[in-house]
């Protein structure tokens, strides 16, 4: 991913800022943005993912716009220096999964009611072929069969599939909710190990979008930073008990591991709109990674609405009828 120079950065900037679309609040936002970069002497994220996440925000399409034509007039995106903002944004890449997934989960479909070893079952699988002429083993059979036991509800046959995930750039607020779901395995970096100083944190798209509220927190950031470093360096205080005034917004990188099973069930509940967005973005990513993987499990994966065609929650988004109207005595 590019990153991008910070004198080049700033002249772009001084372009976009004197463009009458913009307006000043947003300008300073950015010179600000510039600002911390210099300040700042850790690796930082790259400029172009702060600029897709900003580019979320339609108010700030256009300046977005303007200024990455700047920078492509400038070429500045030719050096791999300094970044353009200290917020960290989500990473989520997909490390390991069981090697054959989609042939064990047949075999273990299909023993159920067949004579043969599991052992004759998986291999057919694997190699797509007939065996012994006793059964339709090519690949659409398999993933027809699959098909029908999950829709009947039978979704233990999907539980020796397991994933693992790389999952960075998230705030400890977004771990300790994914934490909570059990079924899973977790190694999470630690902070009595890899010290804070000049932390990486999360910004939330309220908060961005927001100036005032945008420098309030950034400089709390600072602040905090500033708390840390002098607990540890000046006063002596180890890391396991400095990490006490870290924020929920501190960056953590944390690697679960989940089978299908598990994470139809965390995407049912995280992918819902009733989820907060930074676990739901999470979750998100995740489920196209899953669906690109192995389709036949999770082409029906989502929110709970989407795999059900209703929604049981108390707040329904509207997007799915509700419980009790599809099945009047539901709830
Ligand atoms: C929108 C939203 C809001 C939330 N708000 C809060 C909140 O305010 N406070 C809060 O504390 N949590 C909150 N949670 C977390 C939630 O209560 C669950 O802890 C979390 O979502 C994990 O779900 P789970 O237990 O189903 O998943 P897992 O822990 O992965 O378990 C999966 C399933 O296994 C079974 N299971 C696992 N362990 C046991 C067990 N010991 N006994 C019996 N069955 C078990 C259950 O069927 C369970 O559904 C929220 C979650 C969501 C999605």
């Amino acid at each position: 991913m590019p990153k991008f120079d910070v004198e080049k950065v700033r002249e772009a900037l001084d372009v976009v800022a004197a463009h009458e679309s913009v307006p000043d609040s947003m300008a300073i936002l950015l010179y600000a943005a510039c600002d911390r970069i210099e300040k700042l002497e850790a690796v930082r994220e790259s400029a172009s993912a702060m600029l897709e996440l900003m580019d979320r925000f339609e108010s700030y399409g256009h300046v977005i716009d303007l200024l990455r034509k700047e920078l492509a007039v400038l070429g500045a995106n030719e050096k791999e220096e300094d970044a353009l903002m200290p917020p960290t944004s989500l990473r989520v890449s997909l490390l390991s999964m069981t090697p054959n997934a989609e042939a064990l989960i047949y075999a273990a479909a299909k023993q159920c009611v067949s004579e043969y070893d599991a052992s004759v079952l998986f291999e057919s699988a694997v190699n797509s072929h007939n065996v012994h002429d006793f059964d339709f083993m090519d690949v659409g059979g398999q993933v027809e069969l699959i098909r029908r036991v999950m829709a009947s509800g039978h979704l233990g046959v999907v539980e020796p599939a397991q994933f693992s995930f790389g999952v960075a750039g998230v705030s400890r607020a977004l771990s300790h909710q994914l934490v909570r779901h059990r079924l899973a395995s977790y190694s999470q970096q630690s902070q009595r190990y890899v010290k804070a100083d000049g932390f990486d944190y999360v910004l939330p798209p309220s908060i961005l979008k927001n100036f005032e509220a945008n420098n309030l927190y950034c400089n709390m950031m600072e602040l905090i930073n500033q708390a840390y470093e002098r607990l540890r360096k000046n006063h002596g205080i180890p890391a396991e008990d400095a990490r006490f005034v870290l924020p929920n917004a501190c960056e953590t990188k944390i690697v679960v591991t989940m089978n299908a099973r598990s994470l139809l069930h965390f995407f049912e509940q995280r992918c819902c709109l009733r989820a907060q967005w930074e676990i739901r973005a999470l979750a998100n990513e995740m489920l196209l990674l899953c669906k690109e993987a192995v389709p036949v499990i999770f082409e029906k994966a989502g929110a709970a609405c989407v795999r059900k065609g209703f929604c049981e929650e108390d707040k329904c988004c509207g997007r799915a009828p509700r419980l009790k109207d599809v099945i009047p005595y539901g709830k």
